[in-house]
């Protein structure tokens, strides 16, 4: 009976969320259509028509683009799941290693052999948005030898720090007894914490080079602006961004004395030094005004919830049935909950992204706000326009579909909240 109603909520909750996918994707699609052919009033003065046609036409091929591969993750996901993929590849690696090997190199092979398949089902959309799409529009500095030096290097890093953690888990699911969640995600918790301090000094640095930057005039504004606002940052680096993309980014990782600035090779090109201290100081905002604690402990708090869920759930054997497999008898069965778990979650936790959007939308209108009281108010205004045109954003987004999916707000309502701030201050 249970396993029945989980299969039905599972069928509604897909074909509700690809539903309003859709809607919000043609509702944008032909937003940005329907306004390619003027820049609006308040841009008219600084960006091209020819910049502003690009913007649409590459927001229209990516939203194709995004339309094809909804539909491809939802057949995936239910080949995996009700119509027996994972059913057919658990039994293949219990057979194959369990009676042999035991219960952990058969949970290994199977969370590998899924990882393996995932991959190549999902390596075509990704060589053809970069490859393709990218290309077309000028973005790919990617080459295929490059490409396949950062495959390999994902899979050596996925290896030597996902096996680990992932027999560690599973580890304590099979032996910490009915509270085994509540260590587990102690655990996760820990290793989430390493991934923080060794991504920028350890992994980074095997995908991208970093060289301290060698600018003294701008390094003297940058120390100068984080002196003003109170920040230390074990160094200032430069990121060879532009092998891959020639989108521009700036970003501050790592915890307390630790914490480094970087900037992509690609913002400092395209950005003047006021512009780039501009920059920075919408991210120091960011930690001043704690946004980065705030989304530690909300990933804390939400993974503890997921734990306790799959804690109740891994022990019922209508999870496993009512998602189209059959729980193993005389074999551990944490590594199957383990994947149904993060096959199945998304789905229905698609349903809370535009809280977490309209979150992080008012997130970036204080870091705005703070910048323009620390550094000039006119450059990072001035800044935010060259992004945008560089990376040919569009300038007129849907409302529905920003409500949705922005983690950022459009350039027009962030233009608009500058002023206004700027004026009060006046
Ligand atoms: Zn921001």
């Amino acid at each position: 009976m249970h396993a029945l109603l989980l299969t039905s909520c599972f069928i509604a909750a897909l074909l509700l969320s690809l539903a309003l996918k859709y809607w919000l994707a043609t509702r944008q699609m032909r937003h940005v259509a329907a306004h390619r052919d003027a820049v609006p009033a308040a841009f008219a003065a600084t960006i091209p028509l020819a910049a502003h046609r690009k913007a649409a036409d590459y927001t229209l091929a990516k939203g194709r683009f995004g339309l094809l591969s909804t539909a491809f993750g939802a057949a995936v996901l239910l080949g995996w799941t009700l119509l027996g993929g994972l059913d057919t590849l658990n039994l293949a690696m219990r057979d194959l290693l369990q009676p042999r090997w035991g219960d952990m190199a058969y949970q290994l092979g199977l969370l590998a052999a899924f990882a393996l398949i995932g991959g190549l089902l999902d390596a075509p959309f990704e060589l053809w948005s970069t490859f393709r799409i990218e290309q077309r529009f000028g973005f790919n500095r990617m080459t295929w030898k490059l490409y396949l030096a950062d495959t390999l290097k994902g899979i050596l890093v996925g290896v030597i720090i996902g096996l680990p953690i992932a027999a560690l888990i599973l580890w304590i699911m099979g032996a910490a007894g009915s509270l085994w969640w509540l260590w587990a995600w102690g655990a996760w918790m820990g290793f989430n914490l390493l991934i923080l301090v060794l991504y920028p000094t350890v992994i980074a640095p095997l995908f991208n080079k970093f060289e301290p930057l060698a600018d003294r005039s701008l390094e003297a504004r940058v120390q100068a602006l984080m002196a003003r606002c109170g920040f230390t940052a074990k160094g200032l680096f430069v990121m060879d961004g532009s092998r891959r993309s020639a989108h521009a980014n700036a970003y501050f990782t790592g915890f307390g004395a630790a914490k480094r600035v970087v900037f992509f090779d690609t913002l400092l090109s395209k950005l003047s030094p006021g512009e780039v201290e501009a920059v920075l100081a919408h991210e120091l905002g960011h930690f001043k005004h704690k946004h980065v604690l705030k989304r530690i402990v909300a990933m804390f708090a939400i993974s503890l919830a997921g734990f306790a869920l799959l804690g109740w759930m891994s022990g019922q054997a209508w999870f496993y049935q009512g998602l189209g497999v059959e729980p193993n008898v005389g074999a551990a069965n944490p590594a199957l909950a383990l994947l149904l778990f993060m096959l199945v979650t998304p789905v229905f936790g698609f349903f809370v992204s535009p809280l977490l959007a309209g979150l992080s939308r008012r997130h970036e209108f204080e870091a705005d706000a703070y910048a323009c009281a620390q550094a000039s108010g006119a450059d990072l205004a001035a800044a935010l326009l060259k992004l945008h045109e560089d990376n040919a954003a569009t300038l007129t987004p849907d409302p529905v579909y920003v409500k949705f999916y922005y983690s950022h707000p459009p350039a027009s309502e962030r233009l608009a909240a500058m002023r206004h701030g700027v004026a009060a201050a006046a």
